[in-house]
């Protein structure tokens, strides 16, 4: 589902931040994407959702050859694909439900087709009749639970998470991790970018270990 074939990434004049990068993510399967500050984990995951784009090498996303990708054909890629942050970029002045539904009203389905898929996505994150609440009345568990139904609402095929527990205390962590764990179990490919190694060895799954933007374990240990 996710392939990188010796993919390299450096920004307008900067140095290399990613260096030959080789992964191999299956359909189906979760993996986790480890690694101290700066190691390259966000830029990895900005060229596998084509926010940018690879210096050198190839990144396939379910069989297509991003830097290939025309840009008219990005809002397409993106929906084949849910984007979780860890601070939620959750917007305060709108209630739960609104911020659910945001993605799909710009897709442009259909209102009764929003109002079930949301109701869906929250019931999936054990949000159900929290529609009409602010972001701000919950909790921080709450909200990134917010973030990952507004990321799984049109149901993409992979699911890719920046930190996602970053802000949050072990007990918390572990019910994000259970939640991912969860869409896993229903057939979504997951890539996890966190440096929560309590988590990465509860949950036992691939682990892909970016150091100073090399993978340390070009095949991932199982
Ligand atoms: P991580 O997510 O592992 O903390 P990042 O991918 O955010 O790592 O950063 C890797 C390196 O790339 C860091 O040295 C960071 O300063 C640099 N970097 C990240 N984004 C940019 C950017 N837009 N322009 C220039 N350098 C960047
Ligand atoms: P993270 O470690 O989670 O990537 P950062 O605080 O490093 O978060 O980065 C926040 C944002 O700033 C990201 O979009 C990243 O790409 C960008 N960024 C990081 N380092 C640099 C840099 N040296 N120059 C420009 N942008 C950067």
């Amino acid at each position: 589902m996710i392939r990188a074939i010796n993919v390299s990434k450096h920004y307008p004049g900067g140095r290399n931040v990613l260096q030959e990068i080789d992964l191999h993510l299956p359909k189906g399967q979760m993996a986790f994407l480890t690694g101290p500050s700066g190691a390259g984990k966000s830029t990895l995951l900005k060229l596998i959702a084509r926010i940018e784009t690879v210096s050198r090498g190839t990144l396939l996303l379910d069989g297509q050859d991003l830097a290939k990708l025309k840009r008219r054909h990005i809002p397409q890629l993106r929906r084949q694909l849910g984007i979780v942050f860890q601070d939620h970029k959750l917007l305060a002045d709108r209630s739960v439900f609104a911020n659910v539904a945001l993605t799909l009203q710009v897709a442009g389905v259909r209102r009764a087709h929003i109002k079930s898929r949301v109701r869906a996505a929250l019931d999936q994150v054990g949000l159900s009749g929290r529609e009409q609440d602010s972001p701000l009345s919950l909790s921080g568990g709450e909200q990134q639970r917010v973030g990952i139904a507004r990321a799984i609402v049109h149901s993409p095929k992979v699911l890719i998470a920046d930190e996602p527990t970053g802000n949050l205390d072990p007990q918390l962590s572990s019910e994000i991790m259970d939640l991912f764990r969860n869409l896993n179990r229903h057939g979504m490919t997951l890539l996890i970018a966190t440096h929560d190694l309590g988590q990465v060895e509860r949950l036992d799954c691939p682990v892909y270990a970016l150091q100073h933007g090399r993978l340390q374990n070009q095949e991932a240990r199982p």
